[in-house]
């Protein structure tokens, strides 16, 4: 895993960086941000009283808000860590008193949406650098955070044609701060990637977990007590946080329909494979799926531990 490239006894490459929304992903950049000195000062929005006062508990922030447009004003770079729903409503907020120069980023799941609700709010004077770092857990909140849950994990940008490249390394400059691996691309690609090794993984296991919980053959109890291996890692990914995730699929719908369709074709496929005891298609499409997981092992996004690295903290999605 890369350590972050900016040592913590260089100056801090930002001014003033605001954050938005300190649940998992805006706590873990603001205690990454102070580990590493990549702001001078740090101030945390946030709509919830409880949050805004473990923040401060936690000492997160040199100043912390409820008002997103008071905060939004100092900042050189706001970066935007509410539910994907909630980011152009905030942008709106924020937008007649940013000043002049300033960036605005986002951490959202899904990227071509998010672009759609920012850009009608910014003034020409403020550029819009959407992002999505490629990292997290099924846990929600300030105290799910951690400052290296960004380390050698990837972040996409996702740039619309045209922006000023300074406000990009801006951006890049943070997310390589806190050790991630920076790469662009058009949100509508990101969107694709992103809806089949993402959200058709986290739809089909809220599915698969809430088909066992409605089975009558089979109790609760009995789920939860024979759960072996495959249904508890489904478990997991099925409990992560459930604003956010009816929000990914209600703005990443097309691209999630698309791999849906696909997914259903490949599972008829399976199906009849089953019907017709065709060991030998089986057998290769496992083999075939075997190879990915070592790929993904090799490109170090996973640890072949035998417990899938889940003891260690970061090991999650999306
Ligand atoms: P989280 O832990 O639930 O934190 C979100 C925080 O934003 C909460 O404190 C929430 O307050 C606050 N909030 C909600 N609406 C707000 C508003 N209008 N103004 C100010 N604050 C508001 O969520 P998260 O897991 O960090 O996810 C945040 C973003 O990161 C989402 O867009 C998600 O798609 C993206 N993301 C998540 C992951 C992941 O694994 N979790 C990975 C990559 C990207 P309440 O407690 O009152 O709701």
């Amino acid at each position: 895993m890369p350590e972050p490239s900016v040592p913590a006894t260089a100056a801090p490459p930002l001014g003033c960086l605001a954050i938005v929304g300190l649940g998992l992903i805006g706590s873990s950049i603001a205690r990454g941000a102070r580990r590493y000195g990549l702001a001078e000062r740090i101030v945390a929005i946030d709509a919830d009283a409880t949050v805004r006062e473990r923040v401060r508990d936690l000492g997160l922030a040199d100043h912390v808000t409820d008002d997103a447009a008071e905060g939004g004003a100092q900042a050189d770079l706001v970066i935007l860590c509410v539910p994907v729903g909630a980011i152009g409503p905030v942008v709106a907020e924020m937008a007649p008193r940013l000043r002049a120069g300033a960036v605005v980023s986002d951490v959202g799941s899904v990227k071509a949406s998010v672009v759609a609700a920012v850009g009608p709010h910014l003034p020409a004077s403020v550029a819009f650098v959407p992002g999505h770092p490629v990292a997290g857990t099924e846990y929600s909140g300030p105290d799910a955070g951690f400052s290296t849950l960004f380390s050698g994990r990837w972040c996409i940008l996702t740039p619309p044609e045209g922006t000023d490249e300074a406000a990009v390394e801006r951006v890049r400059a943070l997310w390589q701060g806190l050790g991630a691996v920076v790469e662009t691309m058009t949100p509508e690609h990101h969107d694709l990637v992103l809806a089949i090794t993402s959200h058709v993984p986290h739809l089909i296991a809220y599915n698969i977990v809430g088909t066992a919980a409605d089975l009558e053959a089979v109790t609760e109890s009995e789920v939860m007590k024979f759960s072996a291996g495959g249904f508890r890692d489904f478990t997991r990914i099925a409990s992560s946080d459930p604003t956010m995730w009816r929000d990914i699929f209600l703005t990443n719908r097309e691209a999630v329909l698309e791999m849906l369709g696909r997914f259903n074709e490949d599972l008829s496929a399976l199906t009849r494979a089953i019907r017709w005891g065709d060991g030998e298609a089986l057998h290769r499409l496992f083999t075939r799926t075997r190879a990915i997981r070592r790929g993904i092992v090799a490109q170090g996004q996973e640890t072949a531990e035998v417990d899938f690295g889940r003891g260690r903290a970061g090991g999650g999605e999306p």
